[in-house]
């Protein structure tokens, strides 16, 4: 019997063998990558599992796709199910102009509260890269989903609630903004900020992970991101204090600490360095919206770019897995785009449910494809000796893999 995951009463998830997974399929070339996707999927649960697990999946509507059917961008039914099925995955989905959207993407996380967006960032051997040695990038990035500049909270120069805005600043708090400023406030809370260092503390202690840093401008910015470093100490201290050690203590006394985790803290611009330099000597990586906009995507290109990079968007009860990539429209109905992105959102999706053995196989199957150089336009056209194939053509090599 198809069925939902719930959770028990102690807060794990609990997962029925044939369960209903929602998908969004997405739009530009989302429809062709999902179609690789889930070939693999379901491949490599059969494969694992001979036929006493499977996946239900249920298509849910979101974009161009559900705006023709529906005349909604985003209908209630696709946010109701994923609440109700905890856990989906969705391909990207083109931004409407002028559809009372800052971003469809921005609107589902805020709306089901997903407040951490989780990229694991780890080398596949073969890929090619920038970096001289990319094997030594294996990190994975908590970004919080929810406050900072993409609150969206903004007004546009010259308009009314500018104008009042700036009126009041001027007059009542002593600052002197010019008449003509755009104005965006950028808001972070103790919340918000401890509940997404919580979670990435949480995930290095259940992962085995070495440290946890938290990146900031907190230098510059005191009050929101200053205070984020502040709080992600709280809560370490807090909670987690006979498991964790601060760096500062290590510099004071130095020593092993095999079993607790390293708490650190970096400035923002320092750590654009330090993923390149010193790649090694990062782990868990926790941070405000902005900052983990811009470090999630310069870390997917040390390791091969966009096309490469899973990602998850993750609340206390929902999780909508995703292709951190954008539509890619010129190459829509070319079955030409990269579906790894979403394969391995998959991957991710999959751990995430408990479902370890299939996760494991899609990475190893993916590696091996991409180690005989079978590989979809954008990796070929970096990699000497490659095999250029369509999207299909990969997820098919993929399956012939696992
Ligand atoms: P994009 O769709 O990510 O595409 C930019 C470029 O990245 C592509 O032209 C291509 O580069 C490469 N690329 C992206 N996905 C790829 C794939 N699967 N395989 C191979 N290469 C891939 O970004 P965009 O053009 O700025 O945005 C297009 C639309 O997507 C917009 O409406 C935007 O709002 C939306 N978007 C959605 C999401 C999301 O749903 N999560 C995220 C970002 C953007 P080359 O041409 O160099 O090969």
């Amino acid at each position: 019997m198809v069925d939902k995951i719930t959770y028990s009463p102690d807060g794990h998830l609990q997962v029925p063998d044939e369960v209903a997974i929602p998908f969004v399929e997405g739009d530009g070339t989302g429809p062709e990558i999902w179609s690789a996707a889930v070939t693999v999927f379901d491949a490599a649960i059969s494969k694992v599992y001979g036929g006493t697990r499977k996946v239900k999946w249920k298509e849910v509507l979101a974009g161009e796709k559900a705006f023709r059917k529906t005349g909604e961008w985003l209908p209630q039914e696709t946010l109701d199910c994923f609440r109700d099925c905890k856990v989906g995955i969705k391909g990207p989905l083109t931004t409407p102009v002028g559809g009372g959207f800052r971003s469809l993407n921005v609107t589902i996380r805020q709306e089901l509260d997903l407040y951490a967006c989780i990229r694991p960032v780890k080398y596949i051997p073969g890929v090619p890269s920038p970096m001289k040695q990319p094997e030594k990038v294996d990190m994975i990035v908590f970004r919080e989903n929810t406050e900072d500049v993409y609150a969206g909270i903004e007004w546009r120069a010259g308009s009314n609630e500018a104008r009042k805005v700036i009126d009041f600043l001027n007059s009542q708090m002593g600052q002197d903004i010019r008449h003509d400023a755009g104005i965006g406030i950028k808001p972070m809370s103790a919340f918000g900020s401890k509940r997404l260092v919580r979670r990435a503390i949480r995930w290095a202690i259940d992962n085995g992970r070495k440290s946890v840093t938290l990146v900031h401008k907190g230098n510059i910015m005191k009050f929101t991101e200053g205070a984020f470093k502040e709080w992600g100490y709280e809560i370490a201290k807090d909670e987690f204090d006979n498991r964790i050690v601060l760096e500062e203590e290590l510099m004071a006394d130095p020593r092993d600490v095999p079993d607790r985790i390293v708490i650190k803290d970096r400035i923002a611009d320092a750590m654009f360095q330090q993923i390149l330099l010193r790649p090694e000597e990062y782990d868990v990586l926790a941070m405000p919206n902005l900052n983990g906009d811009y470090m999630s995507d310069a870390l997917a290109a040390q390791v091969g770019g966009l096309g490469m990079a899973p990602g998850g968007n993750i609340g206390e009860e929902v999780a909508v897995f995703e292709a951190t990539h954008g539509t890619a429209p010129k190459y829509a109905g070319k079955d030409m785009a990269n579906p790894s992105s979403v394969i391995l959102s998959g991957a991710f999706m999959f751990e995430y449910i408990g479902w370890s053995e299939v996760a494991g196989r899609i990475r190893a199957s993916l590696e091996q494809t991409i180690k005989d150089k079978i590989v979809t336009y954008d990796l070929a056209r970096q990699m000497r000796g490659a095999k250029k194939v369509k999207c299909s053509e990969f997820g098919r090599a993929i399956v012939d893999h696992l």
